[in-house]
């Protein structure tokens, strides 16, 4: 399957160029960006075929049957709209959009048009997570009381510009972490928050956006749920522990796009390391992707998975922004 790349951007030079081209029969033949500048540059560099500023070249080529949205969050709506009027798959980065009417015309168009739809969550493809999914489904920690994320990181000097001082290319802390957590929340306890509260800062980074949050969230089944997520965060590192009425699953260094970081699952037994695949997350993603192109299964995370995801996000800015504990709508979803 050929791919068009649209936005020249960082994670598709470190990790998504790799893993589409890991997978067999599978090649990126075209990059857009809005920089005539760097996409030819960015092409040479990545051994690309066809650079354009003009998506519409690229999603005028029968070749093409897939599209990778990397660009910046208020430009994802749009190309995805275009890349779908054109039937091509669409495999979309997170947030899917700046508002969940945004993400909701996305996904019920690609549905409308048969065309598959992804949403780039790695987290839920990577061995760690995966296996605290599975000892929770086991069982092994009783019924959840309890799950705590930390994922406050510090943002590298890189990558401190729209997602620090740009709210209209949908920048701050929320689309850009709060997304992720709630995505691994609903993949581990597999059901999905019904209210917020919340609370957000600027702690040093975030310029007219947020780049620190906190917040708790009530889930169906009456376990609590409590996230923190920051930019601003050199030494915290990451993880999440899960609570249960028979034991607690404690999983360090995890909330990354490495296949890296420990469980232990801790009950009255005592203290076991827990093994989980090494894979790469990202590799995983689009192999599951590329199946489900080809009517084999679903994408790893899918359309309404990202609806979801982004309509837990604007809940808890939401929420802190009012001070209110909001009930969140999930669109229809
Ligand atoms: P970048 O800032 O690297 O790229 C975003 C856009 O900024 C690019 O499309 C490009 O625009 C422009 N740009 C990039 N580098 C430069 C540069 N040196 N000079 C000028 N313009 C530049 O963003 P990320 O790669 O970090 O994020 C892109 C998207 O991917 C976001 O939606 C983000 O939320 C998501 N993301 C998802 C991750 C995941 O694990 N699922 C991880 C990281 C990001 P143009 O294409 O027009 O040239």
């Amino acid at each position: 399957m050929n791919w068009a790349f649209v936005g020249a951007s960082t994670i598709a030079s470190q990790y998504m160029l790799d893993a589409v081209r890991q997978q067999a029969d599978n090649d990126v033949t075209w990059v857009v960006s809005n920089s005539p500048d760097r996409v030819q540059t960015w092409a040479k560099e990545h051994s690309i075929p066809n650079a354009t500023t003009d998506l519409n070249a690229a999603l005028s080529d029968d070749g093409v049957k897939a599209v990778y949205i990397s660009s910046t969050n208020e430009k994802h709506h749009g190309q995805a709209m275009a890349a779908i009027a054109a039937g091509k798959h669409v495999l979309c980065e997170k947030p899917l959009g700046m508002t969940q009417a945004e993400a909701v015309e996305m996904v019920r168009a690609a549905d409308a048009a048969g065309v598959t739809f992804g949403t780039n969550h790695h987290l839920r493809c990577s061995g760690s997570h995966r296996a605290i999914r599975n000892l929770i489904a086991d069982g092994r920690v009783g019924e959840v009381l309890s799950l705590r994320i930390h994922h406050a990181v510090h943002l590298p000097e890189n990558l401190q510009g729209w997602r620090i001082n740009s709210a209209d290319a949908g920048g701050g802390v929320i689309p850009d972490i709060v997304v992720h957590d709630a995505d691994v929340t609903r993949f581990l306890l597999n059901e999905d928050p019904v209210s917020v509260v919340a609370q957000m800062a600027s702690s040093g980074m975030g310029q007219g956006v947020e780049d620190s949050c906190m917040s708790v969230w009530t889930m169906p089944s009456g376990a609590m749920v409590m996230t923190h997520e920051s930019f601003t965060h050199p030494f915290a590192g990451s993880g999440l522990q899960v609570h249960g009425t028979e034991g607690s699953i404690f999983a360090d260094g995890i909330m990354t796009q490495r296949p890296v970081g420990a469980i232990q699952l801790v009950t009255e037994a005592g203290s076991e390391e827990i093994p989980f695949s090494d894979h790469s997350l990202y590799v995983h993603g689009v192999s599951e992707f590329v199946a489900a192109a080809a009517g084999q299964g679903r994408p790893a995370a899918d359309g309404p998975d990202g609806v979801k995801s982004l309509s837990i996000a604007l809940s808890v800015r939401e929420a802190a922004a009012s001070g209110e504990r909001i009930n969140i709508d999930y669109g229809g979803f």
